[in-house]
């Protein structure tokens, strides 16, 4: 089977306070809360999911909110900064945005011909938004408090910060089928085939010099790719295996399978499928209103509800 990657499926990340994640990500991003569920290995704190208005793959960002958590130490063998897309001519909207909700953000010199912004989340991590002009197939949320013409189109890409990055870039080229696009100082652009997928671009940088991160809050706890269904993910296990990778077996997410690998350069990398989605126990327009719980865990729910902190829903701004 020739397969190759077609972009990020997600990213996970770690939060302190659920509430804020939730009026950061969902209010001022202007994300979907697509899944109030919890984290399945440790179901007494929350998982959210915020994408675009049905969760495309490629759009979605997700958090482990680990309340009064401590903060990361940023450096290599971590996932550095993300980076969503915007549509061209959203640079001063976005400024304007973070200006009045007190969020310092810094507009930096063009970068592989590209405007963008940076900013940090209320735990720390490194955010970046980026224009671009390339269309993607995502869908914008109309209850979103950003209008469509600036909304965040999924991601743009993910800069892994590594000691070396080569056979990181190994694994890209010669396994998932990314190519080469464009490489500044330590910086090396790899970007999947597919053209109009959501998140296809994974920028590599290059800190020989820089010491290892610590993943707490603020930091990615890992980034996952896709895999159009089961089949393609067994491909995916089997391939790694025989390169040496020590893999999990398959792990059901109830809204994708998974497996994880840590990559040559330290970071957790997951593949995930496409089905069945954000729509497999509750309804498009019901997306995030309601704790969802996998189907294992609904016999605890009282006792999980119990320790989840409540929150409100997030803060339109
Ligand atoms: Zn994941």
């Amino acid at each position: 089977m020739e397969t190759e990657i077609a972009g990020l499926h997600h990213v996970t990340a770690i939060a302190s306070d659920p509430q804020r994640n939730l009026d950061f990500y969902a209010g001022l991003l202007g994300l979907r809360f697509v899944k109030r569920t919890v984290n399945f290995d440790d179901p007494g704190t929350y998982h959210f999911y915020f994408g675009d208005a049905r969760g495309t793959p490629g759009t979605i960002m997700t958090f482990f909110a680990w309340p009064g958590a401590r903060r990361g130490i940023r450096g290599t063998g971590q996932v550095d900064a993300v980076a969503f897309s915007i549509p061209q001519n959203s640079m001063d909207y976005w400024l304007e945005r973070l200006e009045q909700q007190h969020v310092p953000a810094e507009r930096t010199s063009l970068r592989f011909d590209e405007e963008l912004i940076r900013f940090v989340d209320p735990d720390g991590l490194l955010i970046e938004l980026v224009e671009s002009a390339v269309p993607v197939n995502v869908e914008h949320w109309q209850g979103s408090s950003v209008p469509a013409e600036h909304t965040i189109r999924g991601f743009h890409s993910v800069s892994a910060a590594l000691e070396g990055y080569e056979r990181t870039a190994k694994l890209l080229t010669e396994s998932f089928g990314y190519r080469l696009v464009n490489e500044s100082n330590n910086r090396f652009r790899f970007a999947s085939q597919n053209e109009t997928a959501a998140g296809r671009v994974v920028d590599l940088l290059c800190m020989p010099d820089a010491h290892p991160g610590r993943a707490a809050a603020g930091s990615v706890h890992h980034i996952a790719f896709r895999a159009r269904d089961d089949a393609e993910q067994r491909h995916w296990r089997e391939q790694l295996v025989a390169l040496g990778y020590n893999v999990t077996p398959v792990i059901d997410r109830v809204y994708f399978q998974s497996i994880y690998f840590r990559e040559p350069g330290g970071i957790l990398f997951e593949i995930a499928t496409d089905p069945p989605g954000f729509t497999f126990d509750e309804d498009l327009g019901q997306l995030g209103q309601s704790l969802r719980l996998p189907p294992w865990l609904e016999s605890a729910r009282s006792q999980i509800q119990e320790v989840l902190p409540p929150i409100a829903p997030p803060t339109k701004q």
